[in-house]
């Protein structure tokens, strides 16, 4: 747990989620606590805390946690009840597959992100059930908000553990600022370039006797058009002048060619 601050990330500035931990409440499978230590790694999230999990197998944790999630996984506490573990935390987040329309308002991971990221944010706990029977009502009273990551149809609601983790880390991320940049835009090149190009295009097919010599331009208006798809940069227009002194050069210079 810590306050977010930000630091430099693809896109200028990425909030920390540093302070968001990460309970997995009754988890049974050690492969899931590892994949839970992988997501959290891989989106930066804070700790990871387990409640009574059935079988603790460090080997099959690391096994799925990989190199990326091993730190995460070392730093693991644990508590023998849910109650026990969310003393720590300002706001207790639930996440859950049912639907249950008693428990309050169910947001998307896209639509709580920004909210669990704002300035002086409360220390704050995600929590997940265990695989089979996912977070009892005794459990979610001990939430204030409610998590469903959406699914196709309510027949597949149920994710995969560890997933559920990535999903929420992953809108977080992105709500933070983590979204890799766009490629920068294409500076299209302008007219002169353009033509000056089509002039060497035109003059080295006329040479080489793919035009015909007395109305070049008509024919070269078809291959304009797969041009004017493309949105030539002033360099792309340069290579093709390259192309088209290269052959002007070949056909003068047949017994020098290899
Ligand atoms: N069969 C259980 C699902 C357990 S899956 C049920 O119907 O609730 C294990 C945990 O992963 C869940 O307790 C929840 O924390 C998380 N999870 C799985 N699918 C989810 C979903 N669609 N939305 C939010 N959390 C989900």
């Amino acid at each position: 747990m810590s306050s977010p601050t930000s630091k430099p990330g693809p896109c200028g500035r990425v909030l920390s989620r540093r302070h968001i931990d990460v309970i997995l409440n009754g988890p049974q499978k050690p492969e899931n606590i590892g994949g839970a230590a992988r997501a959290i790694a891989n989106m930066g999230l804070g700790s990871l805390v387990v409640v009574n999990p059935r079988t603790l197998n460090p080997e099959l944790s690391l096994a799925m946690a990989t190199a990326a999630g091993e730190s995460v996984l070392a730093n693991m506490r644990i508590h023998e009840t849910l109650r026990e573990a969310v003393e720590p935390y300002e706001l207790v987040v639930a996440t859950t597959a049912r639907i249950g329309g008693r428990r309050g308002p169910l947001m998307s991971p896209r639509q709580i992100a920004p909210t669990l990221l704002i300035p002086n944010a409360p220390a704050t706990a995600l929590v997940f059930g265990p695989e089979r029977m996912g977070l009892s009502t005794e459990d979610l009273r001990l939430c204030h908000k409610y998590v469903k990551i959406p699914t196709d149809n309510p027949k597949s609601s149920s994710l995969n553990l560890a997933q559920a983790v990535l999903i929420l880390g992953y809108e977080l991320l992105m709500a933070a600022g983590g979204e890799t940049p766009p490629p920068p835009p294409v500076k299209p090149a302008a007219q002169k370039s353009l033509n000056d190009m089509y002039d060497d295009l035109e003059t080295t097919l006329v040479k080489i006797g793919f035009l015909p010599a007395d109305n070049p331009g008509h024919w070269l208006m078809n291959i304009k058009k797969i041009f004017n798809r493309s949105q030539l940069t002033v360099g792309e227009c340069d290579l093709l002048r390259g192309i088209c002194r290269q052959i002007r050069w070949a056909v003068n210079n047949m017994d020098r060619l290899e």
